[in-house]
């Protein structure tokens, strides 16, 4: 599949009306490195780190993350990697941690709430991947972040660790970025100061769309129930992309339906600029970018709003199947 798409492979994507959208990879196993060479992604927009964990039968020590992420960084060539610290709980269950018996898991205890409760384990992956960098640029994202004080207090731990990698005469990033993954939905209404401090956000739509709803992403009885491209959804997602552009803070969509190339294009037309997916998806949604035009897309999910309609995707697939 990969071959049919190798011949945009290496071109920029940008859309129809001239609308450059950058496209970049999801990743978390070493096997998905090779990837950011044959698919065409700009960089990896989410490294989910606790994949590394999970494979694993007890702790990695810190010696072999730093190996492992130092490897991530050589395969990258000065691609951007967005380090995503641990998220735990809930559907990922540590083998070699005590697992907790809690009436709703994904409303849990999970992600940066273990992590800003018990920062042992947060404070050894920090350390790694700012060893790992060795001096080159670090991207970190922190998972499930619901309100302000919780980025704030990751943040700091994060500067915590400069001050003593500095100290230890070891090379700090010349350059680090801090970012949230934006997954509850209480964080899209987050204080303007907020907006401002955060260096990046990325929607993760798998949670977002499971909090939104009120829908379990891992039951399939109501897993499939609600359309992405629900107007509700999208209303909501435009809602973020506002307040980002009003505060100039860079904008990414990492879940599942980025890769999803109708749900790309509308993801693009209401703003996102900037896109992360499994690798496969990258050709499949770099083509159908390319062909269409970002406003008169937006036109139709106007119009298709004005309607009445609960969801857009029927109307964009009709614009599509007349516009091939
Ligand atoms: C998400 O929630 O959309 C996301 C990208 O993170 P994960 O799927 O790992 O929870
Ligand atoms: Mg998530």
């Amino acid at each position: 599949a990969q071959e049919r798409y190798s011949s945009i492979r290496d071109t920029d994507c940008v859309s129809a009306d001239g609308v450059r959208v950058h496209l970049h990879m999801n990743a978390g196993l070493m096997a998905d490195l090779p990837s950011l060479e044959g698919s065409g992604a700009e960089g990896v927009g989410l490294f989910r780190t606790e994949l590394q964990f999970l494979v694993r039968n007890k702790m990695p020590k810190r010696t072999e993350l730093v190996e492992i992420y130092a490897q991530v960084l050589d395969a990258a060539q000065g691609k951007r990697v967005i380090f995503r610290t641990l998220d735990i709980g809930s559907d990922k269950v540590l083998p070699y941690m005590k697992s907790l018996d809690e009436p709703n898991p994904a409303l849990g205890w999970r992600a940066i709430r273990v992590a800003l409760d018990r920062p042992g384990v947060m404070r050894m992956q920090l350390q790694a991947l700012v060893r790992a960098a060795n001096g080159r640029p670090l991207t970190i994202m922190f998972p499930f972040i619901a309100q302000y004080e919780e980025y704030a207090r990751a943040r700091d731990e994060v500067d915590k660790v400069l001050a003593r990698e500095r100290r230890l005469g070891h090379p700090v990033p010349e350059r680090i970025e801090v970012g949230a993954m934006l997954e509850t939905p209480s964080l899209a209404y987050a204080s303007r100061r907020f907006f401002e401090e955060v260096e990046f956000l990325s929607i993760g739509g798998n949670d977002l769309k499971q909090f939104f709803f009120a829908a379990d992403r891992e039951n399939e009885l109501v897993r499939r129930r609600y359309d992405t491209l629900n107007i509700s959804f999208l209303s909501f997602i435009e809602n973020i992309v506002e307040r980002c552009e009003s505060t100039g803070t860079p904008l990414s969509f990492c879940g599942e339906d980025a890769g999803r190339p109708i749900e790309a294009l509308v993801l693009a037309a209401i703003g996102l600029r900037s896109l992360s997916m499994r690798p496969a998806s990258v050709g499949p949604v770099k083509s159908l970018l390319m062909r269409y035009s970002l406003k008169e897309v937006r036109d139709v999910i106007e119009e298709s709003k004005m309607r009445g309609e609960q969801s857009v995707r029927q109307a964009v697939m009709e614009y599509l199947r007349d516009n091939s």
